[in-house]
């Protein structure tokens, strides 16, 4: 279904209210095309109670990036309707853990990276499609109250964090990466429960001569986990 797409800045606003008494309701996640980000799985498998290897295996299909080499995660979608596998009749089954890409809806984030200072530009794009009954309600928001409505301040920071690193890549090595490389970036990345064990059982960061205090934080904390992820294979990278 065709969509109309408005770019706006972070102070414009937009008319938009959703709730379940909406004759639309639940129609956004029958019709899915679904990216995760690494945080969205470290909530999304902390909050379904299963580990990170159960979550991929489930709930997502795994593709490369043609030109980078890069792993790329998508949801795998309910049979052919294109259906969220948490959809249930009364709504998101995993709410309060739900992607950045749902919190944001209808907008969408889209930010980039100057080669030459590293700063970050953000840009927003108001996405109208037809079925959508919210635009037609009377509240109104900037991008910045949306922002902060939907608790999506955190989910930004960390996926700046993999875009950080995707630019460095492209930067210091455009083209497909290897095997060896493409694996370790999936494993830290999106595979958690699996790097923590190779980080404890395997000692695959020995050479990085953690101290104990970045050592016991990982033990438990996925989200220092994921950070520390993105450290090595930033330094992989560079
Ligand atoms: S108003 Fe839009 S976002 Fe809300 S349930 Fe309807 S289609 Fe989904
Ligand atoms: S995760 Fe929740 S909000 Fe997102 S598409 Fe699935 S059911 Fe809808």
């Amino acid at each position: 279904m065709n969509a109309n797409i408005m770019p706006l800045s972070l102070e414009d606003t937009f008319r938009f209210s959703c709730s379940n008494n909406i004759p639309c309701f639940n129609e956004c996640c029958g019709d899915l095309q679904q990216f995760l980000t690494p945080y969205d799985i470290l909530r999304l498998k902390n909050c379904l109670g299963i580990s990170s290897a159960l979550f991929l295996k489930q709930y997502t299909a795994r593709h490369t990036g043609p030109e980078s080499g890069l792993p790329i995660i998508t949801l795998k979608t309910n049979g052919s309707e294109l259906k969220c596998p948490f959809v249930t009749p009364s709504g998101c089954s995993v709410y309060n853990h739900r992607p950045s890409s749902c919190r944001m809806y209808p907008l969408a984030r889209v930010v980039s990276r100057s080669r030459e200072t590293g700063e970050i530009t953000e840009q927003y794009m108001l996405i109208k499609e037809p079925y959508c009954l919210g635009h037609n309600q009377k509240k109104t928001w900037t991008i910045r109250q949306w922002e902060e409505n939907q608790g999506v301040g955190i989910y930004n920071k960390m996926n700046d964090l993999l875009m950080e690193i995707i630019s460095l890549k492209n930067r210091l090595m455009p083209g497909r990466i290897d095997v060896k490389s493409e694996y370790f970036f999936y494993m830290a990345c999106y595979n958690l429960d699996i790097f923590r064990s190779h980080i404890f059982e395997k000692g695959i960061l020995d050479s990085l001569n953690l101290n104990s205090e970045t050592l016991n934080a990982v033990k438990d904390d996925d989200e220092a986990l994921l950070k520390l992820g993105f450290q090595w294979i930033k330094q992989m990278f560079s």
